[in-house]
């Protein structure tokens, strides 16, 4: 195995931070009962489990009856959506947009198999919604709008609490699936206004394998994991106790640093950006500066292939990623930058940059020294290429 690289894709997935295994290790070598034992050593966890459900719920303002710890977000969207439809059965149509993650797609192209009606929304060439188009897309019988936070492979936000807001005036349910934005951005569900959101640990510095969600108080619901009364009935299965006592101190550490860092990590970016891009003849961002996440820059360098790009960046240590990671290995170029107006060429020559809190300035300067050249190399190795409009 290579050593820890230079680590530009905080959006695949991020470290888990040293508090936070130190928080976990007990729950692991001592305190390893089941909190639905009788015994003292069983669930004396439940109180544990409670407190982590405090810091979590914290971080989005809920309450923590109003929390159900999954086992990742893609099992939070999933579940948010069947309830939806399960609760209101008489409702058979969805609406989500074009450039969510696939856990939302590939369970709404499931639906439609199923027989229900999806509208996927699309977005302009900034990433951005038209919410008079939402607006109009909503039926009697729409039973949830699904729409994201925070894109993640550009990082475009888009305007939850009007969404919710649309949504309310309606009386259709409103889902968001906010993984990309936990840690990176402030989260309010009080002034989203939403019923459900969707949450994943390993994005922001807890273990990968544990997700929430959040289910405004009163709202009908329906499980999707049935079998023990775990999480009030909520969802079944032994709970992963330490990954959620990480989960709750990673939320916790988010909520001490969340301006400190993002402000660092936002000036980090930035420079990033705008000094590839000055560096680097033909290349430019992909989505709207603004709002985006703080840490994402998604950019597209003429002529080249993000394949090539990725390989070189890796034999030097860096990093990066060409979209989702959930998408990695599918030749298709990526559905949201296509979404989004581009050529299947421009999006296969984009790469996408994720900070995190643990980057440096130098790291950043490492990438500046080597990014030029590589792109250098490969459009002298791909003359035809190079001459192709992105
Ligand atoms: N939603 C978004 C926007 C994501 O970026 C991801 C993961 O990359 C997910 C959902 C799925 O989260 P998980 O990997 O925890 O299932």
């Amino acid at each position: 195995m290579n050593s820890v690289p230079v680590y530009f894709d905080n959006n695949a997935t991020t470290c888990v931070a040293p508090e936070v295994v130190e928080a976990m290790l007990p729950f692991l070598t001592q305190y390893w009962g089941n909190p639905s034992s009788a015994y003292s050593f069983g669930h004396q966890l439940a109180a544990r489990l409670d407190s982590a459900r405090g810091a979590v719920a914290s971080l989005i303002s809920a309450e923590p009856r109003e929390i159900v710890f999954t086992s990742c977000g893609t099992e939070s969207i999933n579940t948010a959506i069947q309830s939806a439809l399960q609760t209101q059965p008489t409702k058979r149509h969805i609406i989500t947009s074009a450039v969510e993650h696939s856990a939302t797609l590939k369970f709404c192209q499931l639906l439609q198999k199923r027989g229900y009606q999806v509208t996927y929304l699309p977005v302009a060439s900034d990433g951005g919604l038209d919410l008079a188009q939402l607006e109009q897309s909503i039926r009697p019988d729409t039973a949830l709008v699904s729409l994201m936070l925070a894109n993640n492979e550009t990082g475009v936000l888009f305007p939850i609490s009007e969404i919710a807001a649309l949504c309310r005036s309606k009386g259709v349910l409103c889902h968001t699936d906010a993984v990309q934005a936990a840690s990176k951005t402030r989260l309010n569900v009080q002034d989203f206004g939403v019923d459900f959101l969707s949450l994943s640990g390993h994005k922001l510095y807890a273990p990968k394998g544990v997700g929430l969600l959040y289910i405004k108080r009163h709202t009908r619901f329906h499980a999707l994991l049935v079998g023990g009364s775990q999480e009030r009935g909520r969802r079944g299965g032994t709970e992963n106790v330490a990954s959620i006592i990480g989960f709750g101190r990673a939320a916790e550490l988010a909520l001490d640093r969340l301006e400190t860092e993002n402000n660092r990590v936002r000036a980090l970016r930035d420079r990033l950006e705008s000094e590839i891009l000055a560096a680097i003849p033909g290349s430019s961002r992909n989505g709207a500066a603004e709002p985006r996440l703080p840490n994402t820059s998604n950019l597209a360098f003429e002529g080249v292939e993000a394949e090539g790009i990725l390989l070189l960046l890796d034999q030097a240590g860096i990093c990066a990623s060409s979209g989702s990671a959930c998408t990695t290995g599918s030749l298709d170029p990526s559905h949201v930058l296509v979404a989004m107006g581009c050529s299947a060429a421009r999006a296969r020559a984009s790469i996408r940059f994720s900070l995190g809190i643990y980057n440096t300035d130098q790291e950043v300067d490492y990438l500046l020294q080597h990014l030029p050249s590589i792109i250098e190399k490969l459009r002298v190795n791909a003359p035809l290429l190079s001459s192709s409009t992105v």
